[in-house]
């Protein structure tokens, strides 16, 4: 059994953390100081590449598949997490939306340009009223004939105040006749389309996060995903995809939380001597190490089998469950060992342990990952 990554995706790794440590990492403070990520690093960004990893070749894209966008994804996340955020909802949710649902035509007239990062995706499903509950979604797309006339408001949209084109949920309705939902495409300088940044977030500060509404926005009829009556299998679809790159995320900052507390608990003395020499500390380091292993294992292991086209959705889950989980075991005891400077902005800790909370709560809270995942136990009647 070979678990080493193939060459053309180390390569790409490599290339990930050269451009990590020389543009974002230096960035990180300033990003998150300023909740936002400037238009120079996004277009630097793109310019390398590392915007289209996951779009097919045949529309300017890198074609590395989900290995490659998680090995992107852990180098990046250990630089940035809002950078890596952004990065998933433009090409996790955003654009994967259309590569795997999208017409030929919808692709051609979108993948190309939001490889090059002319075009920042977005994906919004969650309503003030529906979050974890999908189903209880009030957007609705009305059939007038020509177009999808789209009425509602979405909550809580990474990227949503700087996206071009947003992957939109809602309820359709065509002839008087309740076709379900539906997933469409659509461009933020359409007629009807208003945003709202949301501030104050706890963490990941630099990942823009919006409300955005439509009054009477007009849909092209071709801008539809999949078929009427698919929305919810897209959404979930596109959110088993999403949950590998999260788990690629935690798990790059927690390679980087382990870094950093090696490194001071080495340095800091107490008692005369490094702290690094206190059993307490070597215990801590050792079950972050665990942790990162096992992390690890558990998502190169699924990205792998996503690759080959297996079905993942419970793996998927476990995934996004055991390394949001795992993260934040990681993340306070890097506080920990790093003592009172581990609670001051001074140090990168205190911004990490912020910044990691989020993984448990959005592409589906753990307690629904949970309910997933015992459905899915149950079914097969064991692992
Ligand atoms: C920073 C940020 C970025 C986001 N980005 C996006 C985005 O780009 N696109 C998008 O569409 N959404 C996005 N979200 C929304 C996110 O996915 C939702 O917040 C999440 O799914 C939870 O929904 P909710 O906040 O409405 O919580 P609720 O669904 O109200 O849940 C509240 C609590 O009840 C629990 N709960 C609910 N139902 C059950 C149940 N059946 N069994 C047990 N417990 C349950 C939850 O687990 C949670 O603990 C983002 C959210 C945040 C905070």
């Amino acid at each position: 059994m070979d678990f080493s990554l193939p060459e053309e995706i180390v390569m790409l790794r490599d290339m990930a953390k050269k451009f990590t440590d020389k543009e974002i990492r230096p960035l990180a403070d300033k990003i998150d100081k300023e909740e936002k990520i400037p238009k120079e690093l996004i277009k630097k960004l793109a310019d390398t590449g590392l915007m289209s990893v996951i779009i097919p070749p045949e529309y300017g894209g890198g074609g590395f598949g989900e290995l490659g966008y998680c090995a992107m994804q852990e180098e990046i996340s250990q630089g940035c997490a809002s950078t890596s955020t952004f990065l998933g909802a433009h090409l996790s949710l955003g654009s994967q939306s259309i590569v795997l649902f999208g017409s030929g035509e919808t692709k051609k007239k979108y993948l190309p340009r939001l490889s090059t990062g002319e075009l920042i995706a977005a994906y919004s499903l969650t309503e003030a009223g529906s979050g974890s509950d999908a189903s209880a979604m009030k957007t609705k797309a009305i059939f007038d004939g020509e177009d999808w006339i789209l009425n509602g408001t979405k909550i809580w949209v990474t990227n949503g105040s700087l996206a071009d084109v947003i992957v939109v949920y809602a309820l359709m309705e065509k002839d008087g006749e309740d076709l379900g939902s539906g997933a469409f495409v659509i461009e933020t300088a359409g007629k009807g389309f208003n945003v709202d940044k949301i501030e104050g977030k706890m963490g990941i500060k630099g990942s823009e996060t919006a409300a955005i509404s439509f009054a009477d926005f007009h849909i092209p009829k071709e801008n539809i995903l999949g078929e009427p009556g698919q929305g919810f299998k897209i959404a979930l679809t596109i959110l088993d995809v999403g949950r590998l790159g999260l788990g690629a995320s935690t798990l790059g900052q927690a390679k980087e939380a382990l870094r950093l507390s090696t490194k001071y608990s080495q340095q800091r003395e107490q008692f005369g001597q490094p702290i690094a020499e206190f059993q307490a500390i070597q215990w801590m380091l050792a079950d972050m190490t665990n942790d990162i292993y096992a992390m690890e294992s558990i998502l190169y292991r699924t990205a792998a089998a996503y690759d080959e086209g297996k079905h993942v959705t419970r793996d998927a889950s476990c995934v996004k469950l055991f390394c949001s989980e795992a993260l934040d075991r990681v993340v306070d005891r890097a506080v920990q060992i790093h003592g009172g400077m581990g609670y001051s902005s001074e140090l990168k800790i205190e911004r990490m342990y912020r910044d990691a909370r989020i993984n448990r709560i959005f592409e589906g809270t753990n307690e629904i990952q949970r309910l997933v995942i015992a459905r899915e136990t149950l079914r097969q009647g064991g692992f």
